[in-house]
């Protein structure tokens, strides 16, 4: 549907269509639910020190978690994972691994739904197993917590809170999922980055069909630019204990 909706759109409209597809969750979602919730949810911190977190989202992914982990080691930088429980499932080899570098995890839910069109029971469901299964399988806690696709509500804040977990989402989002051009992922990050940001990328996906080659080469990039640049990588949680949000 949504791609019939994007054919018959006229271009400038389609662009708009495309960019709202991606930001719906991670930047609209903020303004909208006003300054109280926002206050709830971590997306970057307030800084002046040339600092930055990477993220990725949906792994592990069999072939690209490695390819991203390769990358992170060369360079000595940690980084956060936000990952699925049932493929920390498939893949408990590649969860451990990532573990035992100097990378935290997070919660991304158990089978990646829009979590608002889930009902409370559900919701928690998806938390509580995944937390588990992570704890299983890796023996870390995970008390981060992005929730799919950046889709919250008021009613998941409060859920994702009483399961013990914060709600993480980001301020650099270059929407690579939809495959826009290696290039085009490298631009839009550090076209945006700034002290404190949360940048999001993706090494895993609902399939492992997923292509994520774009966002390896475009992490690289990232990598070598930030560097360039004087910028220190830090985990999610080290970046938010700079000025106590956590
Ligand atoms: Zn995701």
């Amino acid at each position: 549907m949504a791609n019939l909706a994007f054919k018959l759109l006229p271009p400038r409209h389609a662009e708009r269509w495309h960019a709202f597809k991606g930001d719906v969750s991670y930047a609209i979602a903020l303004e909208r639910f006003g300054p109280r919730l926002a206050r709830r949810i971590l997306w970057r911190v307030e800084t002046t020190e040339k600092v930055v977190a990477l993220s990725f989202d949906d792994g592990p992914h069999p072939h690209h978690t490695p390819e991203i982990l390769n990358l992170l080691d060369e360079h000595q930088i940690p980084a956060t994972f936000f990952l699925v429980g049932r493929h920390v499932r498939q893949h408990p080899v590649l969860a451990r691994h990532i573990a035992r570098g100097m990378h935290e995890i997070g919660n991304h839910t158990l089978s990646h739904r829009m979590l608002p069109f889930l009902r409370d029971e559900r919701i928690v469901h998806e938390i509580r197993h995944t937390g588990e299964i992570i704890r299983e399988v890796t023996g870390r806690t995970a008390p981060l917590f992005r929730p799919p696709m950046g889709l919250f509500s008021k009613r998941v804040v409060d859920l994702v809170e009483q399961c013990g977990c914060k709600v993480v989402i980001g301020d650099v989002y270059p929407r690579d999922p939809q495959r826009p051009g290696r290039e085009k992922i490298y631009r839009r990050v550090i076209n945006r980055v700034q002290p404190g940001s949360i940048i999001i990328l993706h090494d895993g996906g609902n399939t492992r069909h997923v292509d994520r080659s774009q966002t390896v080469w475009a992490v690289r990039q990232i990598v070598r630019y930030l560097r360039q640049e004087n910028y220190r990588f830090v985990t999610i949680s080290n970046l938010a204990s700079l000025n106590g949000k956590l």
